[in-house]
């Protein structure tokens, strides 16, 4: 399938500013950099770019692409601002241009619950809006708002690798869930190979862990784990309040990604902590 991610802006167009002066392109277009990295693990996906670094792409020439493409889904990134001082306006928020459109909602739902998840920010709800980028594509197309600017805390986060990633595999996740993506098949050498964490071995820092599942019931968590061994991966059950299921910790970030691939294939919403 085609995907065009859209990151929101351009160097010299206006977009949103943190108090501090990060523009919204420098976040934006990093997130849609490791999104299409990691779409580059699922098979049949080619991943088109309606940004450009060299010039300021407008709107009207980044919806024609897609149209002439004729891409099968568009995520447009941003991020939001409210006012022009720090403030505690925060949290995340997806459009869709209506709601009676299923495959574009079903689409939003998805990448919204993945940024809720990951990023663990505010949950501001799918809204409606008439965006251009929105209502000018002829294909299921949703826009992301990873955030505000204008709130200290979460500008600084957008200027993190780890938020940027953390928001890069959430649309990813969402996109992978909704279109049956296919991981592609790697055969990891031995060094790679998966490592979980015993059940009576506390969980160590620094490691990339694999979280794919967490339940307020025990018995709901240990049903999931039984679904996952009789899909062929290794996982187990810890509590911290939760019950999280964990399957697999890694040392190299590359291997967790590979494995949170292999996982959202099956029709899992795994996605990597760190700790
Ligand atoms: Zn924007």
């Amino acid at each position: 399938m085609k995907i065009m991610l859209d990151a929101g802006h351009g160097y010299n167009t206006a977009g949103k500013r943190s108090i501090d002066g990060m523009r919204e392109y420098e976040f934006t277009r990093k997130v849609a950099a490791f999104a299409s990295e990691m779409l580059s693990a699922y098979q049949n996906v080619s991943v088109y770019f309606a940004h450009s670094d060299s010039r300021d792409v407008p709107l009207q020439e980044r919806t024609n692409a897609a149209n002439r493409l004729n891409v099968d889904a568009y995520v447009s990134i941003h991020a939001n601002a409210f006012g022009t001082t720090w403030n505690d306006a925060n949290g995340i928020e997806t459009y869709v241009y209506t709601t009676n459109h299923q495959e574009t909602y079903q689409l939003a739902q998805k990448v919204h619950s993945n940024l809720i998840a990951l990023t663990g920010l505010r949950n501001r709800g799918i809204k409606t809006a008439n965006f251009h980028v929105l209502r000018e594509t002829k294909m299921p197309a949703i826009l992301v708002e990873c955030g505000f600017m204008t709130n200290r805390n979460e500008a600084a986060l957008m200027r993190t690798d780890a938020f940027q990633r953390n928001c890069a595999r959430a649309i990813v996740n969402g996109l992978a869930a909704q279109y049956n993506l296919t991981a592609t098949q790697t055969s990891p050498p031995p060094s790679t190979t998966p490592t979980p964490l015993s059940n009576s071995t506390p969980p160590k820092s620094g490691l990339y862990k694999v979280q794919a599942g967490a339940f307020s019931e025990k018995s709901n968590a240990d049903a999931h784990l039984r679904k996952l061994k009789s899909d062929g991966f290794e996982a187990f059950v810890f509590t911290d309040g939760l019950y999280k299921v964990q399957a697999g910790a890694f040392t190299e970030r590359n291997n967790a990604e590979q494995l949170v691939a292999r996982l959202n294939a099956k029709g899992y919403q795994a996605f990597i902590v760190i700790d």
